[in-house]
């Protein structure tokens, strides 16, 4: 169940099923953009160490590296050291955080529909297993606030290509051709294993909410974003 907590930051949203993680889903008032100081503070990092992807809705994935803070066209990131925190930028496209509980390892996904429709989510699934010794059930997923099915209506272009990205299209695309975005990467998740009961979607939707989040439909192309941010915990013994 998603939840929300006043930070130091302002008021963030987060996933009680990655009690592993450190993780916030930011809203207008805790927006990493316009307070990048008070976010190293609040994460106990130096301003190097908060990093974020150059996100150009390609299907690439890396893996942060201690001391690099560039990462061109990247739409996912995974995070496997202590030392580092990350964030992505989101306004209407999905945000998905990414958990591997028994590694101790996460990762951001930046999900709009060329992003799903590549199956960046479960590729970034994918990629961290190769990193480590993980069953597929050890894995938890929070999908944060994106834009609605109530709110989203797409061309034919978009909706053949969806279709495309799931095996069972069921409840995903209503007949006036609007998608449920966080349904579908949703979807591709259980389809490659993971538990139903290890995601987590937020209720949200960006457009009908824009008192809480941005939203490049409702307002306009707005440049401004939320963001979805991770920082590993040591782990205790
Ligand atoms: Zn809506």
């Amino acid at each position: 169940m998603f939840r929300e907590k006043k930070t130091d930051t302002g008021l963030v949203y987060y996933s009680d099923l990655l009690n592993g993680i450190e993780h916030y889903f930011t809203t207008r008032e805790s927006n990493v953009e316009d307070n990048f100081d008070g976010w190293c503070k609040y994460l106990g990092i130096d301003d190097t160490s908060f990093i974020h992807p150059t996100q150009t809705h390609t299907p690439n994935i890396q893996t942060a590296v201690i001391g690099v803070s560039d990462y061109p066209d990247t739409d996912s990131l995974i995070l496997n050291n202590h030392n580092q925190a990350i964030y992505l930028r989101f306004a209407d496209c999905t945000p998905v955080i990414i958990y591997d509980k028994k590694a101790n390892i996460g990762a951001i996904a930046h999900a709009g529909w060329r992003g799903t429709v590549e199956g960046i989510v479960p590729k970034t699934v994918n990629k961290m297993r190769e990193l480590t010794n993980s069953d597929i059930n050890d894995y938890y997923i929070a999908i944060g606030p994106a834009i609605g099915q109530c709110c989203y209506q797409v061309g034919e272009e978009v909706i053949t290509a969806v279709k495309k990205s799931v095996k069972d299209e069921s409840n995903l695309i209503t007949p006036d051709n609007r998608i449920d975005l966080k349904g579908v990467n949703a979807r591709q998740l259980t389809e490659i294993g993971i538990p139903e009961e290890n995601i987590d979607i937020c209720p949200f939707c960006t457009s009908c909410r824009s008192d809480l989040f941005y939203s490049y439909r409702k307002e306009n192309g707005t440049d401004k974003r939320h963001n979805a941010i991770i920082k590993l915990k040591r782990a205790t013994a």
